[in-house]
């Protein structure tokens, strides 16, 4: 699959900061949009069906795999998370930049799809800290915190197959970090030949 906007690629073990970091982004840049993704996990606090994800049951979920309706899916938590085709379709198709907040599985399976996608990883500053921001954010159940720690260790092993990491110890820091990701990006030659034609086509380099 070919996609001519850019295709960022967030993960972060959970609780790093990754959904505020991304959603304050967007709301910086209304070139961005993020992909909706599907899940089986029960709603969380004041999640809303089509806003942070589309909720459904495990049934559906596998039904939507089976009909191929996915471009990535994973089991994270225990969980199933997946980016359905749909959701990306018609950005892609208009050349649209997308953010995808997946996990480390999901972004190694879009980088077979579209070699091109920019693969972020986030970090937290420590494991106290992750731990803290689960508690803060209100997931109070020990065991839920300590299955998603436990899951943490595992994940940051995989930073090291993505193509930039952000620290988020300072929320703003890591907020303009990831804003110089995404502005070099939209830099790159075929991005720019893209969107200034008329300067290239000036410079007789079309
Ligand atoms: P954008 O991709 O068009 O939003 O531009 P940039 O990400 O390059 O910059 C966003 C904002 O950060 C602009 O207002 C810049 O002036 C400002 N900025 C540029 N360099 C720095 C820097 O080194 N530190 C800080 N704190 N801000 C900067
Ligand atoms: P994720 O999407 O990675 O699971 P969230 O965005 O839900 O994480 O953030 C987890 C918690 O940590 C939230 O309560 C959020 O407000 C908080 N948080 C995010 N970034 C920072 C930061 N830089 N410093 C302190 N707290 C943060
Ligand atoms: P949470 O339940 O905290 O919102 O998310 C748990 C994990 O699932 C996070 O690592 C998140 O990135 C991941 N995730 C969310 N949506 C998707 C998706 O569509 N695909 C994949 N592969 N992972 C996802």
């Amino acid at each position: 699959m070919e996609s001519p906007g850019n295709l960022f690629v967030v993960a972060a073990p959970s609780g790093t900061g990754k959904s505020s970091l991304v959603k304050a982004l967007l709301e910086l840049d209304a070139k961005l949009a993020v992909s909706v993704s599907h899940t089986s996990r029960a709603p969380r606090g004041q999640e809303q069906h089509g806003r942070e994800y589309w909720f459904v049951n495990a049934d559906e979920f596998r039904e939507m795999v089976a009909d191929d309706a996915f471009l990535e899916w994973a089991e994270v938590h225990g969980n199933l998370y997946g980016t359905s085709k749909a959701a990306i379709q018609s950005r892609i198709d208009q050349g649209e930049d997308i953010v995808l907040e997946i996990d480390y599985q999901g972004a190694m399976q879009v980088k077979q799809l579209f070699p091109q996608a920019v693969l972020i990883f986030i970090l937290p500053p420590s494991w106290e800290e992750l731990r803290q921001r689960l508690v803060r954010r209100g997931d109070t159940e020990a065991a839920v915190i300590e299955a998603r720690m436990a899951n943490a260790r595992s994940e940051v092993a995989q930073a090291k197959h993505f193509d930039y990491v952000v620290i988020n110890a300072l929320f703003e820091t890591a907020l303009f970090d990831l804003k110089a990701i995404v502005h070099a990006a939209r830099l790159k030659y075929a991005a720019q030949v893209r969107h200034r034609s008329t300067v290239f086509q000036a410079l007789n380099l079309l």
